[in-house]
């Protein structure tokens, strides 16, 4: 089928493969003209605006695995590639388990686009901004990549080589997206600043997570990730481990605040600088990690 559906689309060719197998054949047979599609948000706008030129978009949704969610106790949660943010949200598990990944997914622009846009999406388009995967970071995601050679799991931290670019090899779908049984207590949150609060990409997002851990001098791990201020989605080893090393307190998310700030390489561009980026790291993080904690207590 040819779509010709907006006037600066380009044509292109619709793609619904029968299995797994039959789609990553096509997409290894077509490197650099064909390219997995889920709910379009993304590759429909950048296809759209000239940054793609793809001559088949190869509808992955609906193929093994990629149609469900589940929860099991011992496995923890899995998230088929195409379950849009919505359904995600409304499912009591992870309401109940993975609070802050409804929170993140809850950022993402407007009920409208969350009910085609899927966290696999957001994360395979590797996007610094994007909103889903800091909280995917810190909540352990591993990612169910179906390729030419059968299936394998590829951990999220290892995952993204810049904006756009990732692991993912011609041939490779990502059919799911597991997480682990969180720790329990645990506690986050996710804060966004944007231009406004409706729809739009992150200046600087920040989640932060904690949860206990008797190993450490606090009697609690503490992760931080940040978006909009590197190539990469980026989580910030060196607050988790001078959190890890400290007594929780007012003066040490300080401390951690200033070295999520270090970490980070912020470029200018239409929605901030470099400079209000990197002092919004510092401000939105202690922040971040203050509500992580009073949630945590409060949990406990
Ligand atoms: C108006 C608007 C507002 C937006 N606001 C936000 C926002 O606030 N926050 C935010 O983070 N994002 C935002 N976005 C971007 C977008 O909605 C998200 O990134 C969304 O999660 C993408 O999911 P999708 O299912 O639509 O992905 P798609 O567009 O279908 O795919 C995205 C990319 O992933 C690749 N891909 C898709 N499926 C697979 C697969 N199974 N295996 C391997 N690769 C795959 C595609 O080839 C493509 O490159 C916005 C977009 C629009 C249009």
């Amino acid at each position: 089928m040819t779509v010709d559906a907006h006037p600066e689309l380009p044509e292109f060719d619709y793609i619904r493969p029968a299995s797994l197998l039959e789609a990553s054949r096509f997409l290894a047979d077509h490197p650099g003209a064909a390219r997995p599609l889920l709910g379009g948000t993304d590759i429909f706008v950048r296809m759209r605006d000239g940054f793609y030129k793809y001559r088949y978009l190869v509808d992955v949704k609906g193929l093994d695995g990629t149609a469900q969610i589940r929860y099991d106790p011992d496995q923890g949660l899995t998230i088929g590639a195409g379950m849009n943010m919505n359904r995600v949200i409304a499912f009591p598990a992870v309401q109940e388990h993975y609070p802050l990944l409804a929170e993140a997914c809850r950022s993402v622009a407007s009920y409208q686009l969350r009910s085609r846009a899927t966290i696999v999406g957001n994360i395979c388009n590797a996007s610094p901004a994007g909103d889903t995967i800091g909280a995917s970071l810190v909540l352990d995601g591993r990612l169910n990549v179906h390729g030419l050679d059968g299936s394998r799991q590829i951990e999220l931290t290892g995952f993204f080589l810049g904006p756009g670019k990732t692991v993912l090899q011609p041939g490779d779908i990502v059919t799911s997206i597991q997480f682990p049984n969180p720790p329990q207590p645990s506690a986050g949150n996710y804060i966004k600043l944007g231009r406004n609060t409706w729809s739009d990409l992150s200046i600087v997002g920040v989640t932060a997570y904690g949860y206990c851990d008797p190993d450490t001098v606090s009697g609690c791990r503490f992760q931080v990730a940040l978006a909009s201020v590197a190539p990469v989605p980026l989580l910030v080893g060196a607050v988790e481990e001078y959190l890890a090393s400290q007594p929780a307190s007012p003066w040490a998310f300080q401390q951690a605040a200033r070295l999520a700030e270090q970490a980070c390489n912020p470029i200018d561009d239409v929605r901030g600088s470099a400079r209000y980026r990197k002092a919004m790291v510092r401000n939105l993080t202690e922040k971040a990690l203050q509500k992580t904690w009073a949630r945590l207590n409060e949990s406990d």
